[in-house]
């Protein structure tokens, strides 16, 4: 513990004098005023750090929310509208779509505050203020203590902090370690949970270009959709009510009509998710030489057999929509991951550079006896952590994680089972069982069991092959055996057997069930299934995989503290961990390869070039096309042409989708949604020539709006900057 106390000022002293040096790394919020606002000023900012984060003072932070927990968003009127992206609210419009109002397809705008649709279990969060509390977290914490008692302290004290910081107000408060544990932060947030929906293009906008496009540049996708915050009267978070009066921020952000040239400074603003920057060559060697292919094969079968729904019925395109672009996104981005690393040779550089550190290490006896054992331990760990990560996210894929769902599914009885097997009250029975009506009726809602049998074949093949036997469940070996590996000819009358896979038959049984239903439920060969993958996973998996991560974290603090040691010039930002971010950059086209340069921005008259109706993600709407051969384009111009979207060198990852991306004046000028592909590796390793972040130009949001949608009364409450 003493190492990482004090290297804590080791990193603090390091950050305070930050190499000029390429756009890589996102922010504190509250360090900016320290560390970063000078260099952002040099490249052209020209606000405060207050102007971005302040708790004195409305301030930009107080315009971001994160959205559902996983992307991010931002306010652009003063009566709570939001923006995000098409593909962040893609779950919701896709909720209020039946094949009668086909929002995803058609797209929705609400003309008045009463159509704007409610979205339960929707939240948004605004960050109310941050703390450095590492000396409280760590108060009491010694040396001698070991790992157990050390996390028990710690957990003890940031209980204390939470309790205080949130007493006697409606705010919620979490605390998370930076820089593996070297210092942590309280972040005090409101979070609101009537959020509606208020627009969102049809996905031949919002979505165009489809999976093809996905982290692709040069890019033509309108992704963007709009929501509203409401509060109770007193402006403050309420559950759903028609009470419920928009909320009034304490900023919004003032929209930019002037665009961008090459060269801009643009800042991104939004909660990255997660990124791997200082892990040694042996993680890069284990996500791109193991996981990565094993993972990249399987959900390429998953994706084909939703596809191939898809493009045979309009209700299972409905239906399929959602859970395939989840799917389709990582794995897309796991392809291009793979091949940056190897054109960057991450791995060979990270080697050079482990073998440098290993002479530097040795050429000193304290050293040597602090780090000389890091990286040998490093490779023995990961040659183990490896194989109980793939048999974890393997084995998750093909029961979970929309594998074989009416597998999945099946899981979802167990608290039902639980309470009648404990003979628990009727009353908590009941609800039980109504609560479990509910969530089959969502789960059926976008289920078809002619699409799952065609994934069970495929997965419980892939399960057998890609993973060794030993990391097969038994109740699995058994099934394999019984058809000879041959599961297409026992599928149907397996789905013929399970309660799992039918409504009907799903909803009579809950509704029924009693303690005699127990047994009937132990012989389903899909409850059998998830049940025994479930315990293997908890006995045979789990337990070892989760002691090896905590050795793993202890050796990743170690060899952070290391580094920063042995680099005094390198500049160390704390990785993404789902918490507020700035990166801030230029907007830059690139070299895509030899010869070939990409420029920064995109028209209308790309997406006209592109347009095939006989290809569903290149089906240009009549609509926009009318307008492009009409010229209509309002004031939503750059050069005569209508811009869609721009790449600048923001870092970013997973999660910035739909963070505010803003000029020097701090005005929107885009909606981040995606990274191109040559540097989607940016979460292991940024590459200054060619990680670029794609931005949708606000100007195309507010002509699809205006123009396209008919909705421009929706412009009247934004502050339009001309
Ligand atoms: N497309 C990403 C997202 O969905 C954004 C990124 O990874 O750059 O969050």
């Amino acid at each position: 513990m003493r190492n990482r106390i004090l290297l804590l000022s080791v990193i603090i002293t390091l950050i305070i004098a930050p190499v000029l040096r390429a756009d890589e790394g996102m922010w504190i919020p509250l360090l900016i005023e320290k560390y970063n606002i000078k260099l952002m000023q040099e490249k052209g900012f020209k606000l405060s750090a207050e102007d971005i984060y302040s708790v004195n003072k409305a301030c930009m932070k107080d315009a971001i929310v994160h959205f559902g927990g996983g992307c991010t968003a931002e306010l652009i009127s003063p009566d709570g509208l939001l923006i995000t992206n098409h593909h962040c609210g893609y779950g919701q419009i896709q909720r209020h779509s039946t094949l009668e109002h086909d929002y995803l397809t058609n797209g929705f705008w609400a003309m008045s505050a009463k159509d704007e649709l409610p979205n339960p279990g929707l939240t948004v969060t605004f960050l109310k203020r941050m703390e450095d509390v590492t000396e409280k977290v760590l108060n009491g914490v010694s040396d001698d203590m070991d790992t157990e008692e050390r996390e028990k302290k710690i957990d003890s004290n940031i209980s204390a902090i939470i309790d205080l910081a949130v007493d006697g107000s409606n705010y919620k408060a979490a605390i998370k370690p930076f820089y593996m544990g070297k210092q942590y932060f309280l972040f005090v947030n409101e979070v609101f949970r009537d959020v509606r929906l208020v627009g969102a293009p049809p996905s031949a906008i919002g979505k165009f270009g489809g999976e093809t496009d996905n982290w692709v540049w040069p890019r033509h996708t309108g992704d963007f959709s709009l929501f509203r915050v409401y509060a109770d009267r007193e402006n403050k978070p309420a559950d759903y009510s028609i009470e419920n009066v928009p909320y009034k921020p304490l900023y919004f952000f003032p929209v930019s009509l002037k665009g961008v040239k090459e060269g801009d400074f643009t800042m991104v603003f939004g909660y990255p998710g997660s990124t791997s920057q200082y892990v040694p060559s042996y993680h890069i060697d284990m996500v791109k030489n193991y996981l990565n292919p094993k993972m990249i094969g399987i959900r390429s079968s998953k994706i084909g057999i939703m596809e191939e729904a898809m493009n045979s019925d309009p209700l299972l395109r409905l239906q399929y929509s959602a859970k395939k672009s989840g799917l389709a996104n990582s794995w897309k981005k796991w392809i291009g991951e793979n091949q940056g690393l190897d054109r960057m040779g991450t791995i060979e550089k990270k080697r050079e550079y482990e073998d440098k550190l290993l002479q530097w290490i040795s050429a000193d006896k304290s050293r040597s006896e602090k780090y000389g054992n890091l990286l040998p331990r490093y490779k023995e760990l990961y040659s183990k952590l490896r194989e109980y990560n793939l048999a974890a996210s393997y084995t998750n894929e093909v029961y979970f994680n929309y594998g074989i769902e009416a597998i999945g599914f099946s899981r979802y009885i167990k608290t039902l089972e639980d309470l009648i097997k404990e003979k628990a009250d009727a009353e908590k029975i009941t609800m039980a069982k109504i609560n479990l009506q509910a969530i089959a009726s969502g789960f059926f809602r976008n289920y078809n069991s002619e699409v799952d049998k065609k994934m069970f074949v495929s997965l419980m093949k892939l399960y057998g092959e890609n993973l060794d036997e030993k990391w097969q469940a038994p109740q699995y070996i058994k099934l394999r055996n019984s058809c000879d590996g041959e599961f297409e000819k026992i599928v149907d009358e397996l789905y013929k057997k399970t309660i799992f896979a039918d409504e009907d038959r799903f909803k009579a049984f809950v509704m029924s069930m009693t303690r005699g239903s127990v047994v009937r439920l132990h012989k389903d060969p899909f409850y059998i299934l998830a049940e025994g993958v479930s315990d293997f996973l908890a006995n045979n998996v789990r337990t070892e995989y989760m002691s090896l991560n905590d050795e793993l974290q202890e050796l990743n603090a170690d060899y952070l503290s290391v580094q920063i040691e042995y680099a005094q010039d390198r500049v160390f930002y704390p990785d993404a961990n789902s918490t507020l971010r700035v990166s801030y950059g230029n907007v830059k086209g690139y070299y895509s390869k030899d010869a070939v340069y990409y420029t920064y921005y995109t028209t209308l008259k790309g997406i006209i070039e592109k347009d095939n109706p006989e290809i569903y993600d290149y089906d240009v709407p009549e609509k926009l096309k009318e307008l492009y051969w009409n010229k209509d384009y309002g004031r939503y111009t750059q050069n005569g042409e209508v811009p869609v979207c721009f790449i600048a060198t923001n870092h970013t990852t997973g999660g910035n989708s739909g963070s505010p991306v803003l000029n020097a004046d701090g005005h929107l000028i885009g909606i981040n949604f995606d990274r191109a592909w040559e540097g989607v590796a940016s979460d292991m390793a940024y590459n200054p020539d060619q990680s670029r972040n794609i931005s949708l130009d606000i100007r195309y949001a507010l002509f699809i709006i205006d123009k396209f949608a008919g909705a421009g009364y929706l412009l009247n409450e934004m502050k339009i900057i001309e």
